[in-house]
């Protein structure tokens, strides 16, 4: 995994432009001090549209973590370490909490927001703590959000060794109301054969085959079988990595019904994107 050379340390480009060098060790200790203090981690939200109208249907929310001597470190420099040392499990709660005060908040603030969902991405790690359903459950009912109001998203990738604990796992959440999507779709060794053992509600297409359509249009082809193999086995298609206009065409021709990319919007923190969505707001924003 990048970033996590303990030997020889990674170069880490730092938010005043200085080279540092990357080391893990320091970087849990600090990690682990956020955590603990609290206000430094924090989560950004990224809208997921509907490719055919155009509407916001809900956000993908995405950790980031506000170093206080390094800016602003991406999820690649510190999700695997957190994985590593289990902190994810923490984080993991502190995501699914905020994400249902969020969700509640919006749907709330919002008149025709009653079915706006938010995802949560859900680390394989965090799955295998013993009590990981109990305090998923425990988090939706302390913060009073339907569980049709949250999506976790699962990377094939975590999963796992024991494919029956992970199905036993997926069908008490699902038996909770809470939807399930499988992210990065196509990416692992391993996404047909999770998708006919478990019936997932959404299949995320990673953004590597929408860079490789936009790269060679014949590309395309493979996101046509995967979303018609999603939609055949009832899944929402999302298509990861919208970046352009034709984009947005290729894709809903190729059979994509939700997009999410820069296109339509980068992560962004709460309070932006409330300003983009208020109805009051004097300029539309073409971005959402
Ligand atoms: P992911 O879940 O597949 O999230 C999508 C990533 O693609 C995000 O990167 C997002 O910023 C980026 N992205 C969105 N639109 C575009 C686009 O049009 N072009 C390009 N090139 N990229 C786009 P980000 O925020 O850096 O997150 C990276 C990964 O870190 C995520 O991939 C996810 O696996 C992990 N991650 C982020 N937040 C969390 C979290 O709260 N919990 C866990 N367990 N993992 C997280
Ligand atoms: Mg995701
Ligand atoms: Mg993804
Ligand atoms: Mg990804």
């Amino acid at each position: 995994r990048p970033g996590l050379d303990a030997e020889k340390g990674v170069a880490l480009f730092s938010a005043d432009g200085r080279d540092e060098e990357f080391d893990p060790l320091a970087m849990e200790r600090d990690l682990r001090a956020a955590i603990e203090a609290g206000g430094q981690l924090q989560l950004h939200y990224q809208p997921i549209i509907d490719l055919q109208s155009g509407r916001l249907v809900g956000f993908e929310s995405l950790m980031r973590w506000q170093h206080p001597g390094m800016g602003m470190v991406p999820p690649i420099r510190f999700i695997p370490l957190a994985e590593e040392s289990k902190l994810i499990v923490p984080m993991g709660l502190f995501a699914l909490e905020q994400a249902c005060r969020q969700v509640n908040h919006w749907r709330r603030l919002l008149p025709d927001a009653g079915r706006l969902f938010i995802n949560v991405n859900v680390s394989g790690v965090q799955m295998q703590e013993p009590d990981f359903v109990e305090r998923v459950a425990e988090v939706l009912a302390r913060e009073g959000t339907p569980a049709d109001a949250l999506k976790l998203e699962i990377t094939e990738s975590v999963v796992l060794d024991d494919v029956d604990k992970m199905l036993s796992i997926l069908s008490r959440l699902k038996a909770m109301g809470l939807r399930l999507a499988i992210d990065d779709f196509g990416t692992g060794y391993s996404s047909l054969s999770y998708l006919h053992q478990f019936r997932f509600d959404a299949v995320k297409i990673d953004q590597s085959f929408v860079r490789a359509m936009r790269q060679r249009p014949e590309n395309g082809l493979i996101i046509r079988m995967i979303a018609e193999l999603g939609r055949g086995l009832g899944c929402e298609v999302i298509a990861e990595g919208v970046e352009t206009a034709n984009d947005v065409i290729r894709l809903a021709q190729l059979g994509c019904m939700y997009g999410q990319g820069y296109h339509f919007g980068r992560p962004r923190d709460a309070d932006t994107i409330e300003k983009l969505l208020s109805p009051a707001r004097e300029e539309t924003e073409a971005s959402i």
